[in-house]
């Protein structure tokens, strides 16, 4: 725990800040760059069209000059004109003459922007002008006459101004050839002084849109200077007058001189910065010049980025406002959080005052030297001090002397770990000693450290859990040393003990146990029952649950167990282990039903035994009857012959009868106790077959059946080694059992040879034995019907005779059989050739 006095203030949202300034700035950028571009996409754009002005004026101005030469050729074509100008210089006194040329010129200068119009002799004299007031002739065209004169050519001069005539103008100047004769010298001059203020000037300044500041001005080059030739819209009565050096920076005149033909960075005459196009005009040492204010040209673009400005600003206050607000707000959550905490803050420390006062642990905060800074008023009931007293005392004071030893060790692991859990054994003012639980921690109060330790007598706590091991360990030695088998489950049936009888009982050790749940060594046939009444038991329906049920050990026997199931719950109740207790009777159980086995058995061969007695008695009593009675009529003297043989007859066929009834009983008892021998000899199979079945005719006539022999082997290979006699006695036992129970049809009997055995088979199509007989049949005295039987006689010995002897020949006995159908008797014996 550590306790900062400080107060927390809130920290400047620099993130926030430094990303609202970021967005400015970038706004800002945009603008800027947005603006550049406007503005230079805008310049270039008025400059392309100031060029295509430029153009155009030029085109006016040649068109202009062009018209004016063609003025002069025709003027000087014309043969009147002329004719009548060579007249007058001849004879200048003519009035007549002088006044009609003076009409002529008058025509001239009224029709055309012709300010003076002059005849000049070809010495360069003038002879007549019109206006009368203006007949001078400059110091700009004086030099030029000869040279006009020479070459005969029409001359448009170059805008000037001289000393004699102060006004700027053009001088037209014709020569004078009388065409008509041969003579082609020069008769005089005309000399047409052009105005540029009436059509030139207004041409080139006229403006094809309203403009506040653009302007189209003519220029020259004069020597290092710039001459501007017309009248400036910004500067007047400048034509001619105003002069630039040539070496100007930025003058569009200037940059026309140099060729460049476009500018939107430039100054103009007055210092104003312009985008402007010039070019040169043909023909003439002029340029020409078009050119705007930037001013103006900006002036649109400027009121839309006012606009843009306008909304960036508010963009920016905006995102200014709401960053405020989201610092703001942070601001108020983190002061009413900080409120928050404190008020938490403050109820945690009325919490703690409370605890400690009134808590049931003793609670000690004990200083870096082991004394005693404060205590609790537990602490004092327990230790039995005042606060006067143990305020102050050392720690060594209140613990048993006998664990002062490890105290220190104690204390290095709380200070290692900062706090630590242990027990220990304290001593009250009294002396007394009791058991503690320690519970101590590390705090730092200012910057000091301390042991906040919380104690709790443990000493009761302490002779419960010595109670309860004491309790466990009985438990322990009872359950594992039990000769009982006992094994413990959890709630989940999983097994959680088990002592070593039930281990040895079971075949696995208890770890094995442990991964497996009762289910895993429970016969399937039991574990639904189990289930349902552990779940019975969980319920309390019922208070113990006994079984008898079989385990299945380790090794894969089943064996039986007496199994009582209790449960163990905790002090609320909630089940907590399931105890199971098992008796081993396995034997006891074996015991019981081997018993049941040969009781059954032994009351079956009672039956059997009274039946067979019955049966007996009534077979040896018939012919006995026969014999006693037929012996006594012998006896009678008037007895005819015949009669006397028939009598020795009955009782001759009774004798025989009574003869094979106890050789059956002596057969029998010979084969029960093992005394019958067999003797291996050479016999021909099919031959005493032969000679059976002759002795069966004349029953078969009797009986209405017909006896069917069929051999498996040819004659010459029917001699085989075995024991003829008892192979003769089965068959013969056999069909005569099939002549007993057939009333008609057919009996077959015969043999087949299958690989080292021969298989015999007696068929017969008589009364048939039902399924629940026909395993029994065998067996000694059984008779499906003993009262039905009667009626065929017979002791229940033949079957059981004829199989044991099979079984000594090396073989074995089948039945099939269907009610009323028929029966089938198969057997086998070991097919040894002789
Ligand atoms: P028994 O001397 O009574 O014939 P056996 O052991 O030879 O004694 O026969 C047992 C019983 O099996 C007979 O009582 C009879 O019910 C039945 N049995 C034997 N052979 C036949 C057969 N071919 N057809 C029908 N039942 C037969």
């Amino acid at each position: 725990m550590r306790m900062d006095s400080k107060r927390q203030i809130y920290p400047t949202q620099w993130p926030l800040v430094i990303l609202f300034i970021l967005i400015s700035i970038s706004v800002i950028l945009a603008g800027i760059i947005y603006y550049n571009n406007q503005k230079q996409a805008l310049l270039n754009e008025k400059q392309l069209e100031l060029s295509a002005i430029t153009d155009l004026k030029i085109k006016q101005i040649t068109q202009w000059r062009l018209e004016r030469i063609g003025d002069g050729g025709f003027l000087g074509e014309n043969l009147i004109l002329v004719s009548k100008l060579s007249e007058f210089v001849k004879n200048p006194g003519d009035k007549v003459l002088r006044y009609d040329i003076l009409q002529s010129l008058e025509s001239l200068t009224e029709y055309f922007d012709y300010k003076t119009a002059l005849l000049l002799d070809h010495d360069g004299k003038v002879r007549l002008s019109f206006p009368g007031q203006d007949s001078l002739i400059g110091d700009h065209l004086k030099p030029l006459l000869p040279g006009i004169i020479k070459k005969h050519e029409v001359v448009l001069t170059d805008l000037h101004r001289t000393s004699m005539i102060s006004f700027v103008h053009l001088d037209l100047i014709v020569p004078l050839v009388d065409h008509s004769s041969n003579d082609t010298t020069v008769l005089g001059l005309l000399a047409l002084r052009i105005d540029p203020q009436k059509i030139l000037y207004p041409m080139i300044q006229s403006w094809p849109t309203p403009s506040k500041s653009a302007e189209s001005l003519l220029v020259r080059k004069d020597g290092t200077d710039i001459v501007y030739l017309n009248e400036l819209r910004h500067l007047k009565n400048t034509e001619l007058l105003l002069r630039k050096p040539i070496s100007t920076q930025k003058l569009p005149a200037a940059m026309a001189v140099a060729g460049v033909t476009g500018t939107i960075d430039a100054y103009d005459y007055r210092g104003v910065p312009v985008v402007a196009a010039m070019k040169k005009i043909p023909g003439v040492p002029w340029f020409m010049i078009a050119k705007i204010d930037r001013d103006e040209v900006l002036s649109s673009l400027n009121k839309q980025m006012t606009m843009v400005l306008i909304i960036l600003v508010l963009f920016i206050l905006t995102s200014g406002l709401s960053f405020g607000f989201l610092i703001r707000n942070q601001r108020v959550r983190f002061y009413r959080e900080k409120y928050e905490n404190e008020l938490d803050h403050l109820a945690l420390v009325k919490h703690f005052d409370y605890i400690l006062k009134f808590a049931n642990d003793i609670i000690l905060l004990i200083d870096r030297n082991l004394n005693i800074v404060e205590a609790n008023d537990k602490a004092l009931e327990t230790y039995m001090y005042t606060r006067n007293e143990i305020i102050g005392m050392n720690l060594s004071k209140i613990r048993a002397p006998e664990t002062l030893p490890r105290l220190q060790e104690q204390l290095k692991i709380v200070d290692e770990r900062e706090s630590a859990t242990f027990e220990t054994l304290h001593q009250r003012k009294d002396g007394s000693i009791f058991a503690i639980e320690i519970s101590s921690r590390v705090v730092n109060i200012e910057g000091s450290r301390y042991y906040q330790t919380i104690g709790r007598d443990i000493t009761e706590r302490k002779s419960a859990e010595e109670t309860l091991k004491e309790s466990e360990e009985k438990f322990r030695k009872i359950f594992e040393e039990s000769p009982f088998c006992m094994v413990m489950t959890g709630k989940d049936f999983g097994i959680v003990r088990a002592n070593q009888s039930f281990c040895n009982m079971i075949g696995y050790n208890e770890e094995e146990l442990k991964s497996f749940t009762f289910k895993n060594f429970t016969h399937p046939d039991h574990v639904a029952n189990d289930e349902i009444s552990l779940l019975r038991l969980i319920a309390q329906e019922i208070p113990i649950y006994h079984t008898e049920k079989r385990y299945i050990r380790k090794d894969g026997s089943v064996i039986w167990g007496s199994t009582t199931i209790s449960i163990i719950r905790d002090n609320r109740g909630e089940v907590q282990f399931f105890l199971a207790m098992v008796e081993d009777i396995t034997s006891r159980k074996k015991a019981h039903s081997e018993l049941i086995v040969a009781k059954e058995r032994a009351e079956e061969g009672d039956r059997l035994k009274t039946a067979f007695l019955h049966n007996v008695s009534h077979e040896i009593r018939t012919p006995m009857n026969a014999i006693i009675g037929f012996s006594t009529l012998l006896k009678e003297q008037d007895l005819s012959e015949p009669e006397r043989n028939q009598f020795v007859d009955i009782i001759f066929q009774s004798s025989n009868q009574l003869l094979s009834i106890i050789n059956d009983i002596v057969d029998i008892a010979n084969v029960e106790s093992g005394q019958v021998r067999i003797n291996f000899r050479e016999m021909n199979l099919n031959e005493a077959l032969r000679s059976l079945n002759e002795q069966f005719i004349y029953r078969e006539r009797e009986n209405n059946v017909q006896i069917n022999l069929t051999t498996g082997l040819p004659d010459e290979k029917s001699i085989i080694r075995t024991d003829g006699t008892k192979v003769i006695q089965i068959l013969s036992n056999l069909i005569n059992n099939s002549l007993k129970f057939t009333k008609e049809g057919q009996i077959d009997f015969g043999y087949t040879v299958k690989n080292d055995f021969l298989e015999f088979t007696v068929k017969d199509t008589g009364i048939g034995i039902s399924h629940e007989h026909i395993e029994k049949i065998f067996n000694r005295f059984y008779q499906v019907d003993v009262a039905g039987s009667r009626q065929y006689g017979g002791t229940g010995l033949g079957l059981s005779i004829c199989k044991a002897y099979v079984e000594l020949l090396g073989g074995d006995m089948k039945v099939e059989s269907e009610s009323g159908k028929g029966t089938i008797f198969t057997f086998t014996i070991l097919y040894v050739p002789a």
